[in-house]
């Protein structure tokens, strides 16, 4: 128990105790949250712009915690991403992604799957042989598979980063920067990052029927994207209006609540053959 000032140790809050509890948990009980199938993989459809091509998703982590209920990404991690545990969940998600891209190309359809990666994957000089290895194991053409990455993930270790990037774009994974245009992401820099794609971040993509500089940060970036030869993706995408503000700028891919929502395996299934059937 802390005690005031003695010992250098300080009283806290029970409030403050009880969410540091709740870390200390979280990330106690993660592996065994892998293992026993608590952690699912859901599925969230990309689309072709101006038509309705699906293709493919974003795999999206959600944690049904026998205490909690579900627990969605941002609450679990960041407090697992300062922890060696983040490698065994890119492992788990990975694994997953590449069993449902085999599926669809079983079953004659050609979908490529969008996998987050931690700070923690780039500065791990392994980490792109443990992706070839994967690819190999389910027969998967690396242009099915998407790693997205955050700019500031990049710049957290650089001199890290870079060859892991430069590695996996070589062996022909595709490479995404999320989240574009928040934080200190730079248009300038964007140029030496050996990428093949830019997310534009939902912020902007939300308030760009609303807000003129979000229009104008959206717009300037599907430029920027497309003078450097890259494919624009654009998340966040919920109404029609700004569907067609996108179409209109030529942004090529759109995600967002307006197609659907991320789905678990079984559902997301459902709804591309709802989709296709249309
Ligand atoms: P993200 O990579 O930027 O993922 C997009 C987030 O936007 C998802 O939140 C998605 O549900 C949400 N979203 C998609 N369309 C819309 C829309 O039209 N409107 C609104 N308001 N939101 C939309 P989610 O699933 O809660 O994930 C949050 C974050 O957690 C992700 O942000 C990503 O950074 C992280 N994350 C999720 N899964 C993984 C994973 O497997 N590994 C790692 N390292 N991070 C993950
Ligand atoms: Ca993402
Ligand atoms: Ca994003
Ligand atoms: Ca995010």
């Amino acid at each position: 128990a802390a005690r005031n000032g003695e010992d250098g140790v300080r009283c806290y809050a029970p409030a403050m105790g009880q969410v540091f509890l709740r870390r200390f948990q979280l990330v106690t009980q993660f592996r065994h949250a892998i293992d026993s199938g608590q952690i699912e993989v859901h599925y969230q459809p990309k689309v072709a712009l101006p038509g309705r091509q699906v293709v493919g998703a974003e795999a999206l982590v959600r944690w049904w915690h026998p205490e909690y209920g579900r627990l969605d990404p941002d609450e679990f991690i960041p407090v697992v991403e300062a922890t060696g545990l983040v490698d065994a969940l890119t492992a788990f998600v990975l694994e997953c992604a590449l069993i449902k891209i085999r599926d669809w190309l079983d079953r004659g359809m050609r979908m490529s799957v969008a996998v987050n990666l931690s700070v923690r994957n780039l500065a791990d000089e392994s980490f792109p042989d443990r992706v070839a290895d994967a690819l190999q194991r389910h027969d998967i053409p690396p242009e099915l598979l998407t790693l997205e990455l955050t700019e500031s993930s990049v710049m957290a270790d650089r001199e890290r980063s870079l060859p892991v990037l430069r590695r996996l774009h070589t062996m022909g994974v595709v490479l995404a920067v999320d989240d574009f245009g928040t934080g200190y992401s730079s248009l300038a820099y964007l140029r030496h990052l050996p990428v093949d794609e830019v997310k534009i971040d939902k912020s902007f993509v939300l308030g760009m029927g609303t807000d003129l500089s979000d229009l104008a940060v959206v717009r300037t970036i599907v430029e920027l994207g497309h003078s450097l030869d890259l494919a624009v993706v654009a998340e966040g995408v919920e109404d029609d209006i700004s569907r067609d503000q996108l179409v209109g700028m030529g942004c090529d891919v759109a995600q967002g609540y307006l197609l659907s929502r991320p789905l678990p395996e079984e559902r997301f299934e459902a709804w591309l053959e709802a989709r296709t059937k249309r």
